[in-house]
């Protein structure tokens, strides 16, 4: 995000386009922040609500009831770094999911191994997205420089900006093809946990409320992405020949 600032405030022409671009610039930065502020409050507060089965037993049952043996369970490091890893099929649970028997643990737990169902049913977006993961990460290395060096030079050499644009665009569609692979694990985690009745009448909406804020970020940091790309799209359109 800052880096935008730094090219706003470099091209002083069509200020009245700079100035839209701050607002959204600045609505996003907010509501991003909104949006990650009630995550975390929602997590506390489901973390203290109790459910019959730790993280860890509860990704077991989901994987075998769903006939996957193959895939481990193991405790990560750190908050909120729960993940699926398809290289070694394993489902990394933090420690507080790991060990907590709460809602939130149980719909985290849940959520990771729809990501295990969807590789072992070769769900389509979670292909696409994993054979993006090397352009990407190669992008995201020099992608700024390319932009910001593009930009300093948009008038001399322009085909630089543009190089810079389409290397971004590889994220930006890589955080769109994220969403159904973020939103259909929720769903099936969802649909698991209250048809196995680890969840119930009265606690299933905490693990769906939890769920939903978790995809929004997702969703707001997908848009996020697309205003970028389209901020560098118009300085290179707004560029004099
Ligand atoms: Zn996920």
């Amino acid at each position: 995000m800052i880096h935008t600032f730094i090219h706003l405030a470099r091209t002083a022409e069509g200020s009245s386009l700079n100035m839209t671009y701050i607002i959204v610039f600045v609505g996003i930065a907010i509501l991003s922040y909104i949006i990650q502020a009630s995550l975390k409050s929602k997590f506390e507060k489901y973390s203290r609500i109790p459910i019959g089965m730790t993280g860890r037993d509860v990704a077991i049952k989901m994987l075998h009831d769903n006939g996957i043996y193959d895939v481990k369970v193991t405790s990560t490091p750190g908050m909120l770094t729960d993940h699926y890893n398809p290289a070694n099929k394993t489902v990394n649970l933090s420690q507080g999911v790991y060990n907590s028997a709460s809602v939130a643990a149980a719909a985290v737990a849940a959520h990771e191994c729809g990501h295990a169902i969807q590789h072992a049913q070769a769900y389509a977006p979670l292909k696409m997205r994993s054979a993006l993961v090397p352009i990407v990460s190669f992008s995201s290395n020099i992608v700024m420089w390319v932009l910001l060096a593009g930009v300093i030079m948009v008038e001399s050499f322009p085909q630089l900006l543009l190089a810079g644009i389409a290397l971004f665009a590889t994220t930006t569609l890589f955080s769109f093809i994220t969403l159904p692979v973020e939103i259909n694990a929720s769903h099936r985690a969802l649909v698991w946990l209250q048809s196995a009745g680890i969840t119930n009448a009265s606690n299933h909406k905490y693990a769906s409320s939890a769920l939903r804020s978790a995809a929004y970020t997702y969703i707001i940091a997908a848009l996020s992405s697309l205003a970028t790309l389209l901020y560098y799209v118009m300085i290179y359109m707004n560029r004099r020949d």
